[in-house]
């Protein structure tokens, strides 16, 4: 092919784009914000260089085009017999349109940003709200667990500081990588949930369990990555600074006794290593998993915040062996059994007892962070349900008043559904399908009935000893029971 040739074909790409910025001036803007992929290697513009582009909105890198020239040449190909079998074909261009060569945008990474805009979107310090600040936020939402929400404050404003000024070359700042443990239904996705949105970065949220060693079945551990960047948009400057929340972590524990190799245990640890302390990772663009179709981009996770959280069942048997072993030598010997009723226990957790439990010392030591979520009781429960800013009884309360309709709840009722949680023993997570139960039967009769304007769920309503008391309009003080109407 000629230089001419290869003109040609830009321009008429050009005369396409001119086309299409008069047709849909939006849509092009659109994908102006994307990098051109080559057709070819699936390497983006920045890492392949300036793309040739042909009909059809196919690119193709330099690389892959002296690939295909040189092959062309050390071949006995007759080019011009080629040629013409590709015009008899029909045009081989618009087959590969139709092919679906135009890469979707959701496998292409945004644009690098010019240094102006880099300026415009760099954290800056004075932006980055203090700790009390940050845990004063949080408070509007996530009940309890002060002592957890005081030191991911800290820590998160220690991470972004670090991010802001760059600090990697003198004094080295620790990256605040955290741990955290409690008991299922805690609170710990919803603080990690609530800190990303309150500090308006992407947040990738995995689960532990399906990650394996790479080329075994489950996911790539990098891929934690990837979900990061797709949260991001796509953009990695922004993938950058996000955070990644990695549950279950007690699941990738070593296995005590192995005989066939661990591959979703001790070396998922292994690998997140260098992920955790900060390193390039090549990741798949809009899949979980890399393939020769796919797209790569390099993105670093020098400050990414890893978050990990975990259960850990059985941790409090650990804490306790060693503070009973400890306590019982010497002069100051304890009473054997002191500790077996300390309902706080997991709080006394160390690096030791987690070694012990199976995670790896290499693995502990990039996480520096470590503490613990309390269960929740009877009275965080209440609270929980009334309190934060999208409580579960302010959004049925909300949407009562829709049909203009008062909802309450008494204490009793309160109470009566906290225990019933307790006794389900998945934190406050059993909350919303014991109110939803009761509350199904309400949001069903009460729109029969257009005199109804108050509805009080009481505590023999959720004990299933009598129905909801219900008012009509204009006789708020004379409250009426329909016995096991909404049973
Ligand atoms: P886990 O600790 O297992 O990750 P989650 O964070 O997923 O638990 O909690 C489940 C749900 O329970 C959350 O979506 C949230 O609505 C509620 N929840 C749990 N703990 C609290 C809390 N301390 N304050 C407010 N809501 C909470």
């Amino acid at each position: 092919m000629s230089n001419k040739d290869n003109t040609d074909i830009t321009d008429t790409n050009n005369m396409d784009n001119f086309e299409d910025t008069k047709t849909s001036a939006s849509q092009n803007n659109k994908t102006d914000e994307y990098e051109k992929v080559c057709y070819i290697c699936r390497r983006s513009e920045s890492k392949a260089g300036k793309m040739i582009g042909m009909p059809g909105n196919i690119y193709v890198c330099p690389d892959c085009m002296q690939k295909t020239f040189d092959s062309i040449n050390n071949s006995n190909i007759d080019y011009d017999d080629l040629m013409n079998n590709m015009s008899n074909m029909g045009g081989m261009f618009n087959g590969f349109n139709m092919m679906g060569a135009n890469i979707p945008n959701k496998q292409k990474v945004k644009k690098k940003k010019t240094e102006e805009e880099k300026i415009k979107d760099r954290i800056d310090l004075r932006n980055i709200p203090a700790p009390h600040e940050i845990k004063h936020m949080l408070d509007e939402y996530v009940i309890g667990q002060d002592y957890a929400k005081k030191i991911m404050s800290v820590a998160v404003y220690n991470h972004y500081k670090r991010v802001a000024t760059n600090t990697m070359d003198e004094i080295e700042i620790e990256k605040s990588n955290m741990l955290m443990i409690g008991p299922t239904g805690s609170g710990k996705t919803y603080l990690v949930k609530t800190l990303a949105k309150l500090l308006q970065v992407p947040l990738a949220i995995t689960d532990a369990t399906s990650l394996t060693e790479a080329g075994y079945i489950g996911d790539d551990i990098e891929s934690v990555v990837s979900k990061l960047l797709q949260a991001a948009d796509n953009d990695v400057e922004k993938a950058e600074k996000g955070i990644i929340f990695i549950d279950e972590i007690d699941k990738i524990a070593k296995k005590k006794e192995t005989r066939s190799r661990d591959v979703s245990g001790e070396s998922v640890q292994q690998g997140m290593l260098k992920l955790l302390e900060g390193s390039d990772v090549e990741v798949p663009v809009g899949a979980t998993s890399k393939n020769a179709m796919v797209p790569q981009v390099t993105v670093n996770t020098r400050n990414i915040l890893f978050i990990c959280g975990g259960a850990f069942p059985d941790l409090e048997d650990i804490i306790k062996s060693r503070l009973n072993k400890q306590s019982s030598i010497g002069f100051n010997a304890d009473l054997k059994d002191k500790y077996d009723n300390d309902k706080d226990i997991l709080s006394k957790v160390e690096v030791e007892d987690l070694r012990e439990f199976g995670m790896i010392p290499e693995f502990l030591g990039r996480l520096p962070i470590i503490f613990t979520l309390s269960g929740l009781d009877k009275n965080m429960l209440v609270k929980i349900m009334k309190e934060p800013k999208n409580a579960i009884l302010k959004q049925y309360q909300k949407l009562l008043e829709l049909d203009e309709v008062k909802l309450e709840f008494d204490d009793e009722a309160l109470e009566a559904i906290a225990e019933k949680a307790i006794k389900k023993d998945t934190g406050a997570r059993a909350l919303r399908s014991i109110i939803e139960e009761f509350m199904m039967d309400i949001m069903f009769e009460i729109p029969k009935d257009s005199n109804i304007g108050k509805v009080v769920i009481t505590g023999d309503y959720i004990n299933k000893k009598g129905g909801p008391l219900i008012s009509m309009r204009g006789q708020e003080l004379l409250p009426m029971q329909r016995e096991a109407q909404c049973n």
